[in-house]
């Protein structure tokens, strides 16, 4: 939209004003202090800095946290790149990955004080492998604590479970395992046992999949994977996030399952998150899937309602913004599936408002809103192409889908039709009554009604949705 033509600059303003919130104020002096927003190209966000070391360092310590604050901005997953201003290139630093340990440490203890929880740790490279065997302090977001946690109907029994786990790890329930589709809280309510069960003085590994995959394969190839097993084998409570990206990886697989074992063996707590559910994790080697299987599994389903605006009002308060109950309304009732949406929805309307100077107000926030979902819109489909789409994905044939018969099937793919010409074709209900042989609109509204209650609980259907939607996109 023509007010968010964002520069560069602006958008990593915004993005450095939740930075400093995350990362203790020596650390943000240090690190982003003379940094700048240089260029946004198909979802990649370049990030200029002084010296190669600085951007080296940033890649290596903070892109985690860096890459979610800008895709909180621009409200989309955006990758960061980090480079170094052209007028301020710094030949003195190598730029290579495996460059001067010694240096990186002296300024990771200049720049990190002891309040370091919320970096993410460097990766152990092989070259600081030696010096630092494994940072002490797991790289926890500090927000992710269970008194930021909304608890509602979908998440309680998660929630539950990781409570007990964090009361009393390896005790409860071992392993647990947290499942959801993502943005639902997996990572928070992990972070949450993981920041209880320091406070304990328990020695915390969390790692997510893809780290300790690289991690386990370094070592591999330097040699050190008996030193990879012993960091593993000593700590005190493992917590291993997105455990699907192990799919397909029977060579870390086999390095996971040993540590696994061993820490289990000890009734060292596991906890492990996955995005999809422990049976359909199968494809991980069998053993690995009975061990899970032996532990807690917990799922995480959509927020309802309730839960949408009690999440809007924590954060909007953590944020230290009056947002007036209309505009969060709004969000609340617009955006329903994915709780980082939410929470990136409320961010940009803010972020917006104070950008461009304009009113926090409903107008600003449907502006927002309209225009993330027309990011997320493909070309929109005809009526026809619609119908066929939902025809072939529910096996109904167009006939009967405009027809009399009101069987389950015949009901359930009518309503979708219904949902999908308005919701991606931009039919008023009138016109999708007669495209759908209805007599009358009030049908429409009671079925667009009904599948935009029943998504928010029933995932079968969300993937019925999405199916369809994909299918148009792809025709
Ligand atoms: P996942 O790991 O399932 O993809 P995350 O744990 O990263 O999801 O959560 C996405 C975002 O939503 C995070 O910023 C998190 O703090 C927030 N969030 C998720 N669930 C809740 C909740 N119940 N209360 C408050 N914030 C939440
Ligand atoms: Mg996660």
């Amino acid at each position: 939209m023509s007010s968010r033509a964002q520069q560069p600059s602006q958008i990593w303003d915004a993005a450095l004003g939740e930075l400093q919130l995350q990362v203790d104020r020596t650390a943000f002096e240090t690190w982003f202090k003379k940094t700048d927003g240089v260029a946004l190209n198909d979802g990649e966000f370049v990030v200029g800095t002084e010296t190669a070391f600085i951007s080296e360092m940033l890649t290596k310590r903070m892109s985690q946290i860096v890459e979610r604050a800008v895709g909180h901005v621009l409200g989309e997953p955006t990758s960061v790149r980090f480079q170094v201003l052209a007028h301020a290139d710094n030949p003195s630093n190598g730029q290579s990955d495996d460059g001067q340990p010694s240096n990186a440490d002296d300024t990771s203890a200049a720049g990190y004080g002891d309040d370091s929880q919320a970096v993410p740790v460097a990766n152990a490279t092989p070259s600081n492998l030696t010096t630092a065997p494994f940072a002490r302090a797991p790289s926890l977001n500090a927000r992710y604590t269970f008194d930021r946690f909304v608890v509602g109907k979908s998440n309680e029994l998660a929630h539950a479970a990781a409570r007990a786990v964090a009361e009393n790890p390896g005790d409860a329930y071992n392993p647990l395992m947290l499942y959801s589709e993502v943005g639902l809280g997996k990572t928070h309510l992990m972070h949450a046992i993981g920041h209880q069960a320091l406070g304990k003085g328990i020695d915390v590994r969390y790692t997510t999949a893809e780290d300790f995959t690289n991690e386990y394969i370094r070592a591999i190839h330097a040699g050190t994977t008996e030193e990879f097993r012993l960091r593993y084998r000593s700590a005190g409570m493992l917590l291993l996030d997105d455990i699907q990206f192990l799919i397909g990886k029977e060579q870390t697989q086999e390095g996971f399952f040993h540590t696994f074992n061993s820490l289990y063996m000890s009734n060292v707590q596991i906890v492990i998150t996955s995005d999809r559910p422990a049976h359909s994790l199968k494809i991980l080697s069998e053993r690995i899937s009975s061990r899970l299987s032996s532990g807690l599994s917990a799922d995480i389903q959509p927020p309802d309602y309730e839960t949408r605006m009690a999440i809007l009002i924590a954060k909007s308060r953590q944020l230290s913004v009056e947002v007036s109950g209309e505009v969060l309304e709004l969000l609340g009732a617009r955006i329903y599936s994915n709780i980082r949406e939410l929470e990136g929805s409320l961010n940009r309307v803010v972020a917006y408002s104070d950008l461009m100077q304009r009113p926090l107000d409903v107008e600003l926030a449907r502006q927002i809103i309209a225009d993330t979902q027309e990011a997320n819109k493909r070309r929109q489909p005809s009526e026809r192409e619609v119908i066929d789409a939902v025809s072939k994905h529910f096996g109904v044939d167009t006939d009967t889908l405009r027809g009399p018969k009101r069987d389950k099937k015949t009901a359930l793919a009518r309503q979708v039709a219904m949902y999908i010409l308005r919701e991606d074709a931009d039919m008023g209900a009138t016109a999708i009554a007669r495209a759908l042989g209805r007599k009358d609109h009030s049908t429409v509204l009671h079925g667009c009604k009904t599948i935009e209650r029943e998504q928010n609980i029933n995932s079968n259907l969300r993937r019925s949705i999405l199916e369809v939607r994909e299918s148009l996109a792809a025709a």
